[in-house]
């Protein structure tokens, strides 16, 4: 099944990336969000990377032209009403994203695949809110996305094999490389990363070390390109605290409990980069 026409719902960092490289590897996408001031910086962001890319000679501007001129922008969920592939990008929240869903079956057309970029919401659920549910799928892409070549692709109970290998042979012709992962709390990738993102915020809280002295001894010590607690800047703590509540109440176990201190963060919206201030702060 070939998908040519896609629309990315969410203009936020993630969104804004997915957008870039579909159009970059030849599709029309419909860029969606609720916040036209939100679709007005996901672009710009799109444009400075192509930008840059033109700058360091990676791409030509006639390259860059079309690029932009695959991506239209659109507050109305309804432009979903010809897409073949629909790729969800809001908040970490499952009422948010469920009602998104909901809406997305009534409007998508009946062969068109709802793919979700959570970090670790169960892709069963949100199926189930649909009346398509093997149409469904998870489809989790790295940050920054124009540069990380994962995609984990997560197959809810219900997604067909023809789903999964039409948003596999997508991803391919993304340039990225997608790993199969069932549906269970963060996925892999979040499962193992959020709890050390977790445990360097407690190291902070408890007063061990200083952000910079985590970050440096994951960095020098354990040879990470990024320290956690950068990382953690870098993801939005808001997506951390979310992911967390996830993993703590899918599994059920202490051991996922969320740091008060990136609570008490979150409620200061203290989000990372995105918001000016974190761990660390930002111009
Ligand atoms: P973000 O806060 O940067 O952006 C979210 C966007 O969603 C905002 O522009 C907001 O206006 C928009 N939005 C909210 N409700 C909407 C609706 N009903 N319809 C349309 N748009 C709506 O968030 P992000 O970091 O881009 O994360 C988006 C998703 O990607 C989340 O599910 C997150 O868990 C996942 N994700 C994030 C990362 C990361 O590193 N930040 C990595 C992988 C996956």
């Amino acid at each position: 099944m070939t998908k040519k026409r896609m629309m990315v719902i969410g203009a936020g960092q993630m969104g804004s990336g997915i957008a870039q490289v579909f159009a970059q590897a030849g599709l029309e996408v419909k860029f969606n969000d609720i916040s036209e001031d939100a679709l007005i910086q996901g672009r710009k962001g799109i444009e400075n990377r192509l930008r840059r890319a033109v700058d360091k000679g990676r791409i030509t501007e006639a390259d860059m032209r079309d690029v932009l001129g695959r991506i239209t922008t659109t507050t109305d969920l309804k432009e979903a009403s010809d897409c073949d592939l629909i790729i969800e990008a809001v908040v970490e929240k499952m009422d948010v994203k469920t009602n998104v869903f909901r809406q997305l079956d009534e409007i998508a057309p009946e062969h068109a695949i709802l793919a979700t970029n959570t970090s670790s919401l169960p892709i069963t659920d949100i199926a189930a809110a649909t009346n398509r549910p093997s149409q469904v799928i998870g489809m989790h892409f790295m940050n920054p996305v124009p540069v990380m070549k994962l995609v984990e692709i997560i197959r809810a109970i219900q997604t067909s094999d023809a789903t999964y290998e039409a948003v596999e042979a997508m991803t391919v012709k993304l340039e990225k490389t997608p790993v199969e992962v069932e549906d269970f709390p963060g996925f892999v990738s979040n499962r193992i990363l959020m709890p050390m993102i977790n445990e360097a915020i407690y190291t902070v809280y408890e007063g061990v070390a200083t952000p910079e002295d985590v970050d440096a001894v994951m960095k020098l010590g354990m040879n990470h390109p990024m320290g956690p607690l950068t990382l953690a800047d870098f993801i939005g703590l808001d997506t951390c605290l979310s992911i967390m509540e996830v993993l703590h109440e899918g599994f059920g176990d202490s051991k996922y409990r969320p740091c008060p201190l990136l609570r008490k963060y979150v409620s200061a919206g203290w989000l990372g980069k995105k918001s000016g201030r974190g761990f660390y702060i930002y111009d």
